[in-house]
């Protein structure tokens, strides 16, 4: 059993959904798979879009929930013979008009909580998986639909829910006991036990491929993209970046977690625990190798990759008196914890007199107001100064296990940043000295990028 997932890039259109039905035709007969599939893409975008006029009390939403009920109808005409559509058809308008009550009440209430917005992404991969299977079914496939919900059972943290694997796994089981033929599962989404839809993190569907392969003990996970595989950093930032052959999972969780968008960081752990491969493909390269991720590494130089991402910002906290305050860092890290932001990069200076994180921009004027009211006291009595923010940052991290043998990654990092006059405004180095990052302008990130591109790979 193999497990082949496919992103929303790769069935954008009828011409890659083609593509992607030759590339599934062609294996269909000689293996064994199921089948994940994203929504199609840019849907998931646009139903957020809607979500947001609508709770704006803005009714202009109708025009892009139009455009995307014809979009469905439209793939579901040209996949499936006259004769065959109607299922697909209604499903679809059913859907539709779901969606049409959903933002309506959202525009009513001008609210759009965490667990409506989970609901309301959930269509995209409904609809996408539907229609996809009807297509199969025409071209003479035994493909059933599943809906994720039915076995992945997640808790209540509606927009990255963590999986209860103990009852998903025992789902997983007993549906692909129970059912034969071609699965087809909507990636991204899951439920609670009270029936609730949550999703498991933007672009989670890459995460879904890997909960079905451990839970079926799945001889290889698939993510087929628009892209290669991992590649040195990300080609649209950096044109001469190239494929990376071989990655461990650790390497490759490392990259995502910095923003390698290719591959969902959570992806490597279900598969990592059972021990199965994972290869990114291109859908529109189908003959090239891609990446395989596995426990090795592989050769390869001092660093696999360099990643990076944008819209950070620095809170930074100091103060005369901060050494004296009492669990400082723990009331810091808690209070940021309790709003749920997510901390991208730690960075202390070991005089102990400041602690420095990055952020997501959107956080940033939550996070120190919250901090501020945490340490309200300090602040009023002198001890700490306000909460320092510094916008417009970017995180970049070059990644590698061979680093642990040579000392000189950093060194030729901050030597080549130097020279290009990329001012370097905090560093952290994991203590796995898998990664070495550093949080520098974003206005300097394309030149930063491409200056450690060639010092690492082009030199
Ligand atoms: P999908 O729709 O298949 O899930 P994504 O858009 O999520 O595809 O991921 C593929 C994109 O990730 C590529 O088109 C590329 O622009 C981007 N990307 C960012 N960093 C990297 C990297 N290091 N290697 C490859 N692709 C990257
Ligand atoms: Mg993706």
């Amino acid at each position: 059993m193999k497990i082949i997932k496919f992103g929303g890039s790769s069935i954008a259109n009828i011409e890659n959904i083609e593509k992607v039905f030759s590339i599934v035709e062609k294996r269909a007969d000689k293996e064994e798979f199921a089948l994940v599939f994203s929504a199609f893409g840019g849907v998931t975008e646009q139903l957020l879009q809607c979500a947001t006029i609508a709770q704006q009390s803005e009714e202009s939403y109708h025009t892009i929930l139009q455009e995307l009920e014809k979009k469905h109808l439209d793939i579901v005409r040209s996949l499936v013979p006259v004769q065959q559509q109607s299922t697909a058809l209604t499903f679809v308008k059913v859907r539709f008009n779901e969606l049409g009550d959903l933002f309506h009440g959202i525009y009513l209430i001008k609210e759009c909580s965490d667990r409506t917005m989970d609901y309301v992404l959930s269509f995209g991969e409904r609809l996408s998986n539907f229609i996809l299977v009807a297509g199969l079914q025409a071209r003479g496939k035994d493909a059933i639909y599943l809906d994720a919900r039915d076995v992945v059972k997640t808790n209540d943290r509606f927009g990255h829910a963590k999986v209860d694997f103990a009852k998903t796994n025992a789902l997983i089981q007993d549906y692909f006991k129970s059912h034969k033929g071609l699965k087809v599962i909507t990636g991204f989404i899951g439920a609670t036990d009270k029936g609730e839809t949550t999703t498991v993190g933007r672009s989670g569907s890459d995460y879904t491929a890997s909960i079905f392969a451990a839970a079926l003990k799945a001889e290889q996970v698939e993510i087929w993209t628009d892209v290669s595989g991992v590649m040195t950093a990300d080609p649209r930032l950096v044109y001469t970046a190239f494929t990376i052959p071989q990655l461990s999972y650790n390497e490759a969780m490392e990259l995502s977690h910095f923003g390698a968008k290719v591959v969902f960081p959570a992806t490597m752990q279900p598969a990592m625990k059972e021990d199965i491969p994972i290869y990114i493909k291109n859908t529109f390269k189908p003959d090239e190798v891609g990446t395989l991720i596995s426990r090795e590494s592989g050769e390869g130089k001092i660093i696999k990759g360099i990643s990076s991402m944008g819209n950070i910002s620095i809170l930074n906290v100091q103060g005369p008196g901060l050494v004296e305050v009492i669990g400082v860092s723990q009331r810091f890290f808690g209070t940021l914890a309790s709003y749920g932001i997510n901390i991208v990069l730690i960075s202390q200076a070991s005089s102990e007199h400041s602690i420095c994180v990055a952020i997501p921009s959107k956080d940033a004027a939550k996070a120190k107001s919250m901090i501020e009211e945490e340490f309200r006291y300090e602040i009023q009595s002198g001890e700490m100064d306000e909460v320092q923010v510094m916008p417009d940052m970017a995180v970049i991290a070059v990644v590698g296990e061979n680093m642990q043998h040579n000392p000189g990654a950093s060194g030729r990092m901050f030597q080549a940043l130097g020279r290009n006059n990329v001012n370097v405004a905090a560093i952290a180095q994991g203590s796995s000295e898998l990664n070495i990052s550093a949080v520098i302008s974003q206005a300097d990130l394309q030149k930063a990028l491409n200056a450690l591109h060639e010092a690492f790979f082009l030199s």
